[in-house]
């Protein structure tokens, strides 16, 4: 996934679009581009390698002057990240620029057609071949930029959110979306447009998200036009307000913003908690699964579809609805689901879950799911994502927005909503006793202090990963809720350390992997004290018997797993579902610390992007 933004207005786009650019720089920066229009009827197109300040300083000194502009940052999917592969891309005779996020699936069908009339390219990309399609169609059917670009898209396969200019036509922009997010900023006098809403946040709080298969012709001095792709259809835009404010999108004084989300866990889970128990704590009160109780109550099974981090968070889903709802749940990769041979009826209930909820498998695992006349129910954190748009119901984790690639805040309001959802399935489905809701929601309630206390733990792992920063394998194991954990947190120091690190569950251990344990190699464990403590001493002892060092993640107050592990983190002690979400917390600060000894940018890691949106 890439990052877009566009500008159309009275100011001078250049400044707009950096700004754009450097919110979005989450999303992809291996490398960065603008194109320009400016006052004399030029199209000046600025591109580089790299990051945005890379860009910055290759357009120092140059003419940035205009007040139609588009930009981007890539996440290469077609070709390596070089000047030339990065966007935006023009036309062989360099009247169209445009950007796009996604990929062009029949590109090489397109590209071959377009050579065999004559035309060059000078990128390895498939949006190249975009562009040039869009100018074969101007040139062809001598027709507005709009309706060339319509024309074009009737002709792609793919996912798409693209921006296209063109030279000597100031007053226009055109943009379009298929399975890949635009949102359109409405302000006075001048109109944005970007891959998310952070860069239009401080300009205006009017937004339009654009639909699939929508396209949307913004005029200087007139009203938004929206189009659908394939039909005359003309709906009118929804505009909507947007509810994000300046300072959720800035560093706060925390060096890193992965740092600033992991410290404000107390605060996101309050949030994401906060009028779904009821005071008492008797109930807990989900819309979503209230509104549907007959989907819930009837429902054969659950299945639960997401990827990377939502997948660990959905592993410990299955374990909590399974003992809160007696009722069987499968989880499966949304990458691999559909091509799996699923097996789904009219009487399940799918849950897909995606923090951005603009992942590409995901939203196909939906459509597959909803074809088959399943219920499918979405858990996401950005609020007018394509996931609530696509699914039948669903519950936003509200811990706002995620910047950090790695996801941490988001890992935790989502085992935190899953949690809530398996309590308030429970007691529609009858499955649960008052009295086991009432504690778990306490302690849930209680979540943002029993955070805050896990947090003071930061001093001390920053010390012990000192001792671990050159360790090139580690070993995380978990047994139960706490598997999931281990493999988040290998996932964790992977993303952000590029250090080697397993998750396991802790038993499985000795069918394999014990061979690897040599005083080299440290271990994590999760063994927080419940049903399983015992079973997972032994583990540790399995471990120190071949020489490798262990990292305890224990309950406080454990004494036991002191005498064994080389050194021991102790956490508040919770209810087991809730387990989890605090250990989850020190594994998040121990990567995250272990990275910067390592010198490494936790926010920008190489070759990742914050959300996967091509396939
Ligand atoms: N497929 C395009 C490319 O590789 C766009 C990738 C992106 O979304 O950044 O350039």
């Amino acid at each position: 996934m890439c990052g877009i933004v566009g500008y159309i207005g009275d100011k001078q786009a250049y400044d707009i679009l950096i700004h754009g650019l450097h919110r979005l720089e989450y999303r992809g920066y291996d490398s960065a581009g603008v194109a320009i229009e400016h006052e004399t009827g030029e199209l000046n197109v600025y591109k580089s390698k790299g990051k945005v300040t890379e860009l910055e300083s290759s357009v120092e000194g140059k003419d940035t002057g205009g007040t139609l502009g588009i930009a981007h940052t890539r996440w290469a999917t077609h070709g390596e990240p070089n000047d030339v592969n990065a966007h935006p891309h023009v036309s062989e005779d360099r009247t169209l620029a445009l950007v796009h996020n996604g990929t062009i699936e029949n590109y090489g069908v397109l590209k071959t057609a377009l050579m065999q009339h004559g035309y060059h390219f000078s990128s390895e990309t498939d949006t190249e071949v975009l562009v040039q399609l869009i100018s074969y169609v101007k040139h062809t059917n001598r027709c507005s930029l709009f309706d060339a670009v319509r024309e074009a898209l009737r002709q792609v396969e793919g996912a798409y959110a693209i921006a296209v200019v063109e030279k000597g036509n100031p007053d226009m922009l055109v943009v379009a979306r298929k399975s890949s997010p635009l949102v359109i900023g409405i302000g006075d006098g001048e109109t944005f447009v970007a891959s998310d809403a952070t860069p239009i946040v401080g300009y205006t709080d009017k937004v339009v998200y654009l639909k699939d298969n929508e396209i949307a012709v913004i005029r200087r001095d007139a009203p938004l036009e929206v189009h659908s792709i394939d039909s005359i259809q003309h709906p009118v835009p929804d505009i909507q307000t947007l509810k994000l404010s300046v300072e959720q999108l800035e560093k706060g004084g925390y060096d890193t913003f992965m740092l600033k989300e992991i410290f404000s866990q107390p605060g996101t889970l309050r949030d994401c908690i906060r009028g779904r128990i009821t005071n008492d704590c008797k109930r807990v009160v989900l819309s979503g699964v209230i509104e549907n109780r007959d989907r819930f109550i009837n429902a054969n099974r659950i299945v639960i579809v997401a990827c990377g981090t939502s997948w660990h968070a959905a592993l410990i889903g299955k374990r909590v609805i399974q003992e809160m709802c007696r009722i069987s749940v499968e989880v499966e990769y949304a990458s691999e689901f559909r091509y799996g041979c699923p097996y789904i009826t009219d009487r399940d209930v799918v849950i897909a879950i995606s923090q951005s909820g603009e992942t590409a498998d995901t939203l196909a695992a939906i459509q597959l799911a909803k074809s088959k006349g399943a219920f499918v129910y979405g858990i996401c954190n950005v609020v007018g994502a394509s996931i609530p748009r696509d699914t039948d119901s669903g519950t936003y984790i509200h811990v706002g927005p995620e910047i950090g690639v790695a996801s941490t805040k988001a890992f935790t309001g989502q085992v935190t909503v899953l949690t809530l959802l398996a309590l308030c399935a429970g007691q529609i489905r009858k499955t649960i006793d008052t009295e086991t809701v009432e504690s778990i929601a306490r302690a849930l309630t209680e979540l943002p202090q029993t955070i805050k206390e896990v947090l003071t733990l930061a001093d001390t792992i920053k010390e012990l990963s000192r001792i671990y920063t050159y360790a090139r394998n580690f070993l995380y194991l978990g047994r139960g809720y706490n598997y999931p954990t281990a493999l988040e947190g290998a996932l964790k120091l992977k993303e952000i350390s590029y250090v080697h690190a397993e998750g396991y569950p802790a038993a499985e251990m000795k069918h394999g992997p014990i061979a690897l344990i040599d005083s080299e190699m440290p271990t994590v464990i999760i063994a927080p004290n419940d049903s399983l403590y015992d079973k997972i001493i032994s583990n540790v002892q399995q471990v120190k018997s071949r020489g490798g060092s262990v990292i305890a993640i224990v309950s406080k107050g454990d004494r036991s797993m002191e005498q064994i592990a080389d050194h021991c983190l102790e956490i508040p002690e919770v209810p087991e579902c809730l387990t989890p979400i605090v250990a989850a917390v020190p594994l998040q600060l121990l990567a995250y610390y272990i990275a910067i000894n390592k010198g490494k940018d936790v926010d920008r890691p190489r070759n990742l992007a914050k959300s996967v949106t091509v396939e």
